[in-house]
Protein backbone atom coordinates (compact mmCIF):
# COMPACT_ATOMS: atom_id res chain seq x y z
CA UNK A 1 0.00 0.00 0.00
CA UNK A 2 1.28 3.56 -0.80
CA UNK A 3 0.98 6.28 1.63
CA UNK A 4 0.90 10.22 1.08
CA UNK A 5 3.34 11.70 3.49
CA UNK A 6 4.83 15.46 3.73
CA UNK A 7 8.14 15.57 3.46
CA UNK A 8 10.19 18.44 4.72
CA UNK A 9 14.48 18.08 3.43
CA UNK A 10 15.30 21.31 5.69
CA UNK A 11 18.03 23.37 5.86
CA UNK A 12 21.93 22.81 6.37
CA UNK A 13 22.91 18.94 6.26
CA UNK A 14 18.98 17.99 6.31
CA UNK A 15 18.91 17.57 1.97
CA UNK A 16 21.92 15.36 2.30
CA UNK A 17 20.75 13.04 5.03
CA UNK A 18 17.07 12.93 3.90
CA UNK A 19 18.49 11.94 0.35
CA UNK A 20 20.19 9.05 2.15
CA UNK A 21 17.21 8.05 4.04
CA UNK A 22 14.96 8.00 0.67
CA UNK A 23 17.62 5.77 -0.74
CA UNK A 24 17.18 3.45 2.12
CA UNK A 25 13.80 3.89 2.04
CA UNK A 26 13.71 2.87 -1.36
CA UNK A 27 15.87 -0.13 -0.69
CA UNK A 28 13.38 -1.48 1.75
CA UNK A 29 10.84 -1.55 -1.13
CA UNK A 30 8.63 1.17 1.83
CA UNK A 31 5.97 2.48 -0.38
CA UNK A 32 5.33 6.61 0.11
CA UNK A 33 3.82 9.31 -2.09
CA UNK A 34 5.58 12.70 -0.99
CA UNK A 35 4.06 15.46 -1.20
CA UNK A 36 7.75 17.86 -1.16
CA UNK A 37 7.36 20.64 1.11
CA UNK A 38 9.68 23.64 2.90
CA UNK A 39 10.31 25.12 6.39
CA UNK A 40 12.91 27.01 7.82
CA UNK A 41 15.54 28.83 6.04
CA UNK A 42 14.91 27.02 2.23
CA UNK A 43 11.24 28.17 3.08
CA UNK A 44 12.51 31.87 3.41
CA UNK A 45 14.41 31.44 0.44
CA UNK A 46 11.48 30.15 -1.57
CA UNK A 47 8.40 31.64 -0.34
CA UNK A 48 9.42 34.76 1.67
CA UNK A 49 8.07 32.83 5.13
CA UNK A 50 9.49 30.17 7.43
CA UNK A 51 6.27 28.11 7.80
CA UNK A 52 4.31 28.24 3.99
CA UNK A 53 0.33 27.40 4.27
CA UNK A 54 1.25 24.72 1.21
CA UNK A 55 3.17 23.31 3.98
CA UNK A 56 0.50 23.23 6.73
CA UNK A 57 -2.02 22.19 4.52
CA UNK A 58 0.20 19.42 3.25
CA UNK A 59 0.54 17.62 6.94
CA UNK A 60 -3.28 18.52 7.46
CA UNK A 61 -4.06 16.13 4.45
CA UNK A 62 -1.04 13.75 5.15
CA UNK A 63 -1.16 13.73 8.60
CA UNK A 64 2.36 12.29 8.41
CA UNK A 65 5.76 13.84 7.70
CA UNK A 66 9.04 12.81 7.19
CA UNK A 67 11.18 16.42 8.37
CA UNK A 68 14.66 17.31 8.15
CA UNK A 69 16.22 19.94 10.61
CA UNK A 70 15.41 23.30 10.18
CA UNK A 71 17.43 25.80 11.40
CA UNK A 72 16.37 28.48 14.01
CA UNK A 73 18.23 32.23 13.98
CA UNK A 74 19.69 32.46 17.56
CA UNK A 75 18.88 35.29 19.42
CA UNK A 76 16.59 37.66 17.07
CA UNK A 77 14.74 36.74 13.74
CA UNK A 78 11.75 34.31 13.09
CA UNK A 79 10.93 31.77 15.70
CA UNK A 80 10.77 28.38 15.40
CA UNK A 81 9.39 26.66 12.79
CA UNK A 82 9.51 23.42 14.54
CA UNK A 83 7.73 24.62 18.01
CA UNK A 84 4.97 26.10 15.32
CA UNK A 85 4.27 22.76 13.83
CA UNK A 86 3.77 21.08 17.22
CA UNK A 87 1.84 23.63 18.38
CA UNK A 88 0.05 23.78 15.36
CA UNK A 89 -0.79 19.87 15.24
CA UNK A 90 -0.99 19.54 19.05
CA UNK A 91 2.31 16.82 18.65
CA UNK A 92 2.00 17.01 22.76
CA UNK A 93 4.71 14.07 22.99
CA UNK A 94 8.19 13.92 21.43
CA UNK A 95 9.52 10.13 21.64
CA UNK A 96 13.00 10.31 21.76
CA UNK A 97 14.87 6.66 21.84
CA UNK A 98 18.45 6.66 22.89
CA UNK A 99 20.25 3.08 22.52
CA UNK A 100 23.82 1.39 22.19
CA UNK A 101 24.93 0.91 18.56
CA UNK A 102 28.72 1.51 18.76
CA UNK A 103 30.17 -1.38 20.53
CA UNK A 104 33.53 -0.36 22.85
CA UNK A 105 32.24 3.34 23.96
CA UNK A 106 31.99 4.35 27.25
CA UNK A 107 28.41 2.84 27.73
CA UNK A 108 27.43 -0.50 26.51
CA UNK A 109 24.28 -1.05 28.15
CA UNK A 110 22.28 2.29 27.20
CA UNK A 111 18.24 1.42 26.04
CA UNK A 112 16.08 4.22 27.35
CA UNK A 113 13.28 5.90 25.58
CA UNK A 114 12.64 9.97 26.75
CA UNK A 115 9.14 11.01 26.38
CA UNK A 116 9.37 15.03 26.50
CA UNK A 117 6.27 17.11 26.84
CA UNK A 118 6.53 18.92 23.40
CA UNK A 119 3.69 22.05 23.42
CA UNK A 120 4.10 23.43 27.33
CA UNK A 121 6.42 24.83 29.55
CA UNK A 122 8.82 27.62 28.37
CA UNK A 123 8.09 26.56 24.99
CA UNK A 124 5.05 28.42 24.70
CA UNK A 125 6.83 32.07 23.52
CA UNK A 126 6.06 34.11 26.17
CA UNK A 127 9.13 35.46 26.19
CA UNK A 128 9.97 39.63 26.23
CA UNK A 129 12.19 41.83 26.65
CA UNK A 130 11.21 45.23 29.12
CA UNK A 131 12.77 48.82 28.61
CA UNK A 132 14.12 50.25 31.84
CA UNK A 133 15.76 54.21 31.38
CA UNK A 134 18.08 54.11 27.91
CA UNK A 135 17.78 50.22 27.49
CA UNK A 136 15.78 48.65 25.40
CA UNK A 137 16.77 45.11 26.96
CA UNK A 138 17.06 45.84 30.53
CA UNK A 139 14.96 42.95 31.65
CA UNK A 140 13.93 39.62 30.05
CA UNK A 141 10.85 37.77 31.28
CA UNK A 142 9.59 34.58 30.10
CA UNK A 143 6.45 32.50 31.32
CA UNK A 144 6.15 28.82 31.71
CA UNK A 145 2.84 27.30 31.26
CA UNK A 146 1.49 24.06 32.21
CA UNK A 147 -1.69 22.84 32.43
CA UNK A 148 -3.40 19.50 34.26
CA UNK A 149 -4.54 18.26 31.38
CA UNK A 150 -1.39 18.75 29.37
CA UNK A 151 0.50 16.69 32.39
CA UNK A 152 -2.02 13.89 32.31
CA UNK A 153 -1.40 13.05 28.65
CA UNK A 154 1.72 13.15 28.27
CA UNK A 155 2.10 11.28 31.95
CA UNK A 156 -0.18 8.69 30.25
CA UNK A 157 1.14 8.65 27.02
CA UNK A 158 4.77 7.42 28.70
CA UNK A 159 3.01 4.65 30.93
CA UNK A 160 0.79 3.54 27.80
CA UNK A 161 4.34 3.54 25.43
CA UNK A 162 5.96 1.55 28.53
CA UNK A 163 3.25 -1.25 28.25
CA UNK A 164 2.87 -1.26 24.37
CA UNK A 165 6.83 -1.86 24.03
CA UNK A 166 7.93 -4.10 27.37
CA UNK A 167 9.34 -1.07 29.40
CA UNK A 168 9.41 -2.08 32.91
CA UNK A 169 10.10 1.55 34.50
CA UNK A 170 9.06 4.91 33.94
CA UNK A 171 11.01 7.53 35.20
CA UNK A 172 9.03 11.03 36.03
CA UNK A 173 11.51 13.78 35.66
CA UNK A 174 11.11 16.86 37.31
CA UNK A 175 12.18 20.35 39.48
CA UNK A 176 9.03 20.66 41.68
CA UNK A 177 11.80 21.62 44.80
CA UNK A 178 11.49 25.15 43.26
CA UNK A 179 9.60 25.32 40.20
CA UNK A 180 6.41 24.43 42.97
CA UNK A 181 3.20 25.26 40.78
CA UNK A 182 4.41 24.14 37.05
CA UNK A 183 6.77 21.32 37.49
CA UNK A 184 4.82 20.78 40.98
CA UNK A 185 1.66 20.08 39.05
CA UNK A 186 3.67 17.83 36.90
CA UNK A 187 4.77 15.51 39.37
CA UNK A 188 1.87 15.57 41.12
CA UNK A 189 -0.48 14.36 38.24
CA UNK A 190 2.13 11.99 37.20
CA UNK A 191 2.24 10.50 40.70
CA UNK A 192 -1.67 10.26 40.54
CA UNK A 193 -1.85 8.19 37.54
CA UNK A 194 1.48 5.98 38.22
CA UNK A 195 -0.28 3.67 40.27
CA UNK A 196 -2.85 2.77 37.68
CA UNK A 197 0.16 1.19 36.51
CA UNK A 198 1.34 -0.34 39.73
CA UNK A 199 2.22 -4.16 39.09
CA UNK A 200 2.86 -3.59 35.41
CA UNK A 201 5.26 -0.58 34.99
CA UNK A 202 7.16 0.63 37.95
CA UNK A 203 7.47 4.37 38.67
CA UNK A 204 9.88 6.93 40.23
CA UNK A 205 11.13 10.12 40.33
CA UNK A 206 14.09 12.17 39.99
CA UNK A 207 15.03 16.08 40.21
CA UNK A 208 16.35 16.80 36.72
CA UNK A 209 19.56 18.03 38.14
CA UNK A 210 20.17 14.75 40.11
CA UNK A 211 18.81 12.87 36.58
CA UNK A 212 21.60 14.83 34.37
CA UNK A 213 24.12 13.59 37.06
CA UNK A 214 22.43 9.79 37.26
CA UNK A 215 22.97 9.46 33.27
CA UNK A 216 25.91 9.76 33.10
CA UNK A 217 27.02 7.74 36.05
CA UNK A 218 24.99 4.98 34.93
CA UNK A 219 22.55 5.33 32.32
CA UNK A 220 21.48 1.58 32.65
CA UNK A 221 19.29 2.15 35.36
CA UNK A 222 17.05 4.35 33.11
CA UNK A 223 14.10 2.37 31.04
CA UNK A 224 11.68 5.65 30.22
CA UNK A 225 11.55 9.18 30.98
CA UNK A 226 9.19 11.16 31.01
CA UNK A 227 9.52 14.90 31.47
CA UNK A 228 9.17 18.81 31.00
CA UNK A 229 9.73 20.61 27.47
CA UNK A 230 13.02 22.27 28.47
CA UNK A 231 14.41 19.27 30.49
CA UNK A 232 13.33 16.85 27.84
CA UNK A 233 15.42 18.46 25.23
CA UNK A 234 18.84 18.78 27.13
CA UNK A 235 18.36 15.28 28.49
CA UNK A 236 17.68 14.16 24.86
CA UNK A 237 20.79 15.67 23.46
CA UNK A 238 23.05 14.40 26.57
CA UNK A 239 21.66 10.55 26.61
CA UNK A 240 22.45 10.76 22.60
CA UNK A 241 25.85 11.48 23.60
CA UNK A 242 26.63 8.70 25.89
CA UNK A 243 25.97 6.62 22.40
CA UNK A 244 28.08 8.53 19.64
CA UNK A 245 26.33 11.84 19.21
CA UNK A 246 23.64 13.52 17.44
CA UNK A 247 23.96 11.52 14.33
CA UNK A 248 22.39 8.17 15.67
CA UNK A 249 19.48 10.21 17.76
CA UNK A 250 16.25 9.74 16.40
CA UNK A 251 13.08 11.33 17.57
CA UNK A 252 8.91 11.36 16.93
CA UNK A 253 6.37 13.88 17.44
CA UNK A 254 2.77 12.51 18.41
CA UNK A 255 -0.14 14.20 18.41
CA UNK A 256 -3.81 13.96 18.03
CA UNK A 257 -3.81 15.88 14.44
CA UNK A 258 -0.60 14.23 13.10
CA UNK A 259 3.09 13.03 13.11
CA UNK A 260 6.01 14.18 12.29
CA UNK A 261 9.40 12.42 12.41
CA UNK A 262 12.72 13.69 12.34
CA UNK A 263 16.45 13.41 13.79
CA UNK A 264 16.93 15.52 17.31
CA UNK A 265 20.12 16.87 15.74
CA UNK A 266 19.81 20.40 13.98
CA UNK A 267 21.11 21.74 10.88
CA UNK A 268 24.78 21.24 11.70
CA UNK A 269 25.25 24.36 9.60
CA UNK A 270 29.20 23.48 10.35
CA UNK A 271 28.80 20.68 8.20
CA UNK A 272 26.04 21.17 5.90
CA UNK A 273 27.23 20.57 2.01
CA UNK A 274 30.00 18.77 2.48
CA UNK A 275 28.66 15.32 2.56
CA UNK A 276 30.04 13.99 5.51
CA UNK A 277 26.80 14.48 7.61
CA UNK A 278 26.16 10.95 9.50
CA UNK A 279 22.18 10.36 8.23
CA UNK A 280 21.87 7.47 10.95
CA UNK A 281 19.52 9.41 12.45
CA UNK A 282 17.12 10.54 9.88
CA UNK A 283 16.99 6.39 8.99
CA UNK A 284 16.46 5.73 12.60
CA UNK A 285 13.29 8.33 12.52
CA UNK A 286 12.39 7.40 9.17
CA UNK A 287 11.95 3.36 11.17
CA UNK A 288 9.95 5.19 13.87
CA UNK A 289 7.88 6.23 11.36
CA UNK A 290 7.29 2.80 9.57
CA UNK A 291 6.47 1.40 13.45
CA UNK A 292 3.95 4.09 13.63
CA UNK A 293 2.42 2.75 10.38
CA UNK A 294 2.73 -0.52 11.87
CA UNK A 295 5.12 -1.81 9.33
CA UNK A 296 7.20 -3.48 11.82
CA UNK A 297 9.12 -5.99 9.93
CA UNK A 298 10.02 -2.67 7.75
CA UNK A 299 11.29 -0.68 10.65
CA UNK A 300 12.89 -3.63 12.20
CA UNK A 301 15.18 -4.50 9.14
CA UNK A 302 16.19 -0.63 8.54
CA UNK A 303 17.62 -0.91 12.22
CA UNK A 304 19.01 -4.29 11.81
CA UNK A 305 20.66 -2.92 7.99
CA UNK A 306 21.86 -0.18 10.01
CA UNK A 307 23.38 -1.66 12.73
CA UNK A 308 25.37 -4.13 10.69
CA UNK A 309 27.11 -1.51 8.33
CA UNK A 310 28.24 0.16 11.66
CA UNK A 311 29.13 -2.49 13.72
CA UNK A 312 30.13 -5.39 11.30
CA UNK A 313 31.08 -3.80 7.84
CA UNK A 314 32.83 -1.07 9.94
CA UNK A 315 31.33 2.02 7.39
CA UNK A 316 31.01 4.74 9.69
CA UNK A 317 30.83 8.82 9.13
CA UNK A 318 33.43 10.63 10.38
CA UNK A 319 31.14 11.44 13.65
CA UNK A 320 31.76 7.73 14.72
CA UNK A 321 35.21 8.42 13.86
CA UNK A 322 35.02 6.36 10.38
CA UNK A 323 35.75 7.92 6.88
CA UNK A 324 32.58 7.16 5.12
CA UNK A 325 30.55 9.84 3.43
CA UNK A 326 27.14 10.33 3.63
CA UNK A 327 26.07 8.63 0.16
CA UNK A 328 28.70 5.80 0.78
CA UNK A 329 27.19 4.90 4.07
CA UNK A 330 23.66 4.94 2.57
CA UNK A 331 24.49 2.87 0.01
CA UNK A 332 25.84 0.42 2.27
CA UNK A 333 22.75 0.43 4.02
CA UNK A 334 20.68 -0.11 1.57
CA UNK A 335 22.49 -3.24 0.01
CA UNK A 336 22.32 -4.54 3.75
CA UNK A 337 18.52 -3.98 3.73
P1 LIG B 1 23.21 20.84 15.58
O1 LIG B 1 22.51 19.64 16.09
O2 LIG B 1 22.86 21.30 14.22
O3 LIG B 1 24.79 20.57 15.62
C1 LIG B 1 25.50 20.32 16.83
C2 LIG B 1 26.82 19.61 16.50
O4 LIG B 1 26.55 18.25 16.12
C3 LIG B 1 27.57 20.23 15.31
O5 LIG B 1 28.95 20.16 15.55
C4 LIG B 1 27.19 19.35 14.15
O6 LIG B 1 28.15 19.30 13.11
C5 LIG B 1 27.02 17.98 14.81
N1 LIG B 1 25.99 17.18 14.11
C6 LIG B 1 24.65 17.35 14.17
N2 LIG B 1 24.05 16.45 13.38
C7 LIG B 1 25.02 15.70 12.82
C8 LIG B 1 25.02 14.61 11.90
N3 LIG B 1 23.88 14.12 11.41
N4 LIG B 1 26.20 14.09 11.52
C9 LIG B 1 27.36 14.57 12.01
N5 LIG B 1 27.44 15.60 12.89
C10 LIG B 1 26.27 16.15 13.28
O7 LIG B 1 22.97 21.99 16.66
P2 LIG B 1 23.23 23.56 16.57
O8 LIG B 1 24.50 23.84 15.83
O9 LIG B 1 23.06 24.02 17.95
O10 LIG B 1 21.99 24.13 15.72
C11 LIG B 1 22.06 24.46 14.33
C12 LIG B 1 20.69 24.90 13.86
O11 LIG B 1 19.76 23.81 13.90
C13 LIG B 1 20.05 26.01 14.71
O12 LIG B 1 19.44 26.94 13.84
C14 LIG B 1 19.01 25.29 15.55
O13 LIG B 1 17.94 26.11 15.91
C15 LIG B 1 18.58 24.21 14.58
N6 LIG B 1 17.97 23.01 15.23
C16 LIG B 1 16.94 22.44 14.59
C17 LIG B 1 16.36 21.28 15.10
C18 LIG B 1 15.21 20.65 14.36
O14 LIG B 1 14.91 21.06 13.26
N7 LIG B 1 14.54 19.66 14.93
C19 LIG B 1 16.88 20.70 16.27
C20 LIG B 1 17.98 21.30 16.88
C21 LIG B 1 18.54 22.46 16.35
Amino acid sequence: MTREATLIAGDGIGPEITEATLLVLDALGAKFDWDEQYGGMSAVEKAGTPLPNATLDSIRRTKLALKGPLTTPVGGGYRSVNVALRQEFELYANVRPTKTIVPGGRYDKVDLVIIRENTEGLYVGLDHTFKVGDDPKAVAQTMSVMTREGCRRIVRFAFEYAKQHGRKKVTIVHKANILKATSGLFLETARMIAPEYAGAIAADDKIVDNAAMQLVINPAQFDVIVTTNLFGDILSDEASGLVGGLGLAPGANIGTKAAIFEAVHGSAPDIAGRGIANPSAQMLAAAMMLDHLGELDAAARLRHALETVIVKDNVRTRDLGGTAATAEFARTVARRV
